[in-house]
């Protein structure tokens, strides 16, 4: 065991209050690409063209078209893989409380944590841009596009487009818990996206660990994590469980 995991295993063990920020990273291993990056998905899109509010209100069938619908193809087939059910079981052990995910894939509450803040919303839902009617994005019918709610509007996912505000709440209930944890779990983000990004260093100027899991270094990993733990969060996360099971069985 190296001294930084065994250093975050006994960070856990005295923690009272542990949150998890995580991003797109975390989903990787079930089969969702990430945005950035080698195999991300803005190499072969620009999200300005596609991903923006602007693009989406003046032509929603194109974005339906090249975005919309390859996003619910990947995720319609997607399952919480090993890292997301590591974070479910530390929730159920006891030891993490809330969620604060950047994602929008729904993983985390399918794998079994019950406090999840989706800080940019949810694309497990599709909304009427008119009467706000909500459907699951597994039921939407594509035979239409862009797919239509009864009223006649046109559906929109349930998710922010680049240029829309981070839904209010959650952003308000993020900073508060970020403020008030004493260890802050950083597993799969580049944190590259504010106010996202802002998180861990709540966290840090608060007093957190701030504990990170990513295979590279980050623009956190020498300013501010305390302990990074480098690999693939679908190997760490279950490793970091079955340690902290023996740590509360010994
Ligand atoms: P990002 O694309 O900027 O960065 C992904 C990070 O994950 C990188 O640092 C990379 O090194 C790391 N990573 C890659 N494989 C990993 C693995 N197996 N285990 C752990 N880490 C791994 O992602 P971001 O910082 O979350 O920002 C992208 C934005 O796009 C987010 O705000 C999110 O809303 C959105 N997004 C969501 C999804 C999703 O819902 N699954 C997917 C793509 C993008
Ligand atoms: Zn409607």
């Amino acid at each position: 065991m190296s001294d930084l995991f065994a250093d975050a295993v006994e960070t856990l063990a005295k923690a009272k209050k542990t949150v998890a920020l995580t991003g797109a990273g975390i989903s990787v291993e079930s089969g969702i690409p990430p945005f950035r990056g080698k195999g991300g998905l803005w190499e072969k899109l620009d999200p300005m063209k596609y991903a923006h509010i602007d693009a989406f209100l003046e032509d929603p069938e194109t974005v339906w078209n090249v975005l919309i619908k390859e996003m619910k193809m990947v995720l319609d087939k997607a399952r919480p893989n090993t890292a997301h059910v590591g974070l479910a079981d530390l929730e159920r052990m006891g030891i993490l409380q809330t969620v604060i995910t950047q994602n929008v894939d729904g993983l985390h509450q399918r794998a079994g944590n019950s406090d999840v803040i989706e800080f940019h919303g949810s694309f497990a839902w599709q909304r009427c841009q008119t009467c706000d009617w909500t459907i699951e994005t597994s039921r939407v019918d594509l035979s239409e596009i862009p797919p239509r709610c009864r009223c006649g509007g046109i559906l929109r996912p349930d998710c922010i487009f680049f240029g829309e505000m981070i839904p209010h709440d959650a952003l308000l209930r993020s900073q508060q818990i970020s403020a008030a944890c004493d260890v802050m779990l950083v597993v799969g983000t580049s944190a590259t996206v504010q106010p996202a990004a802002s998180m861990p260093f709540i966290a840090r100027d608060n007093g957190a660990v701030v504990i990170e899991i990513n295979p590279e270094p980050t623009s956190l990993t020498r300013r501010i994590s305390n302990l990074p733990l480098l690999g693939a969060a679908g190997t760490i996360l279950p490793r970091l469980v079955k340690a902290m099971r023996r740590h509360q069985n010994a």
